[in-house]
């Protein structure tokens, strides 16, 4: 199976739960699978490279802004490829642009508008995990973009689209999706399937966890999306058509 994974800031908060990610996905590619990993800033990383900006030029420019706040992911993407090397798999990290991750030219809010996945692919054929740094690629003029907040949910569903995943999962700090935010609302309610036009609902009524393009995307395409948590590993909510 090829299968991708995304995982968020909390879920790559510290060492130890980078290694956990690395743990999950070396166990699936020895069990024979092709794993793509995708892969956020590590904790408040974003919102912390944001404050630092602005410390310099409340107004920066937009294009020089996509330019520092990609790098988070990038340092996410280098940790979790040296941690999986460490289990003793070969992994290899990717930029957006380098994992052919096209988008138009919005920068701070860029849509992708294609993907050329040989790169991942020939990596893949050469049997090792790829861990893709989210939230960015690559604009016509090739500078360097970013999605917009939570992008790297869109990174990981567009991915399985042009890859054609048979799994694409987004893991996280809770075990699913609720009919509100369960942090807020300890009485919340968990859904085991959601379909793509009530998880559009929510999002507009707030609810952030997932990005609102990453749906889109998963609507276009026919993509199934398994939102789980990254600590217990247990089944999440699917998002998708129901049958
Ligand atoms: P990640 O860093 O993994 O992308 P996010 O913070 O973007 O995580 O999204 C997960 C958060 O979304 C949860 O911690 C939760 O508080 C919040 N959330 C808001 N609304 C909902 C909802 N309806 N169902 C589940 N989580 C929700
Ligand atoms: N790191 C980015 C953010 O905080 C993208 C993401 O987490 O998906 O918005
Ligand atoms: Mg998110």
């Amino acid at each position: 199976m090829l299968i991708v994974q995304k995982y968020g800031g909390t879920s790559l908060g510290d060492t130890e739960r980078v290694r956990g990610a690395a743990r999950r996905v070396t166990g699936l590619a020895r069990q024979g699978n092709q794993v793509v990993v995708v892969v956020s800033a590590q904790g408040d990383m974003t919102d912390m490279l944001i404050g630092k900006a602005a410390q310099v030029n409340r107004r920066g420019a937009a294009r020089e802004m996509d330019a520092y706040l990609a790098a988070g992911e990038q340092m996410s993407a280098g940790l979790l490829a040296m941690a999986i090397g460490a289990m003793g798999y070969p992994a290899v990290s990717l930029t957006g642009w380098q994992a052919g991750i096209q988008t138009d030219g919005v920068h701070g809010n860029a849509r992708i508008t294609g993907i050329s996945p040989e790169r991942i692919r020939q990596e893949l054929d050469a049997g090792k995990i790829v861990v893709v740094a989210g939230f960015q690629g690559v604009d016509p003029e090739g500078d360097i973009t970013t999605l917009g907040r939570g992008g790297s949910d869109t990174t990981a569903v567009a991915l399985a689209a042009y890859l054609k995943a048979d799994k694409c999962q987004i893991f996280t700090d809770v075990d699913g999706v609720y009919d509100r935010d369960p942090r807020l609302y300890p009485d919340a309610t968990r859904f085991g399937r959601i379909s793509y036009e009530k998880m559009m609902a929510l999002i507009e009524n707030g609810a952030q966890v997932l990005h609102d393009r990453s749906v889109e995307f998963a609507r276009e395409f026919g993509i199934k999306v398994e939102v789980l948590s990254a600590f217990t590993g247990e089944p999440g909510t699917i998002v998708g058509d129901l049958e």
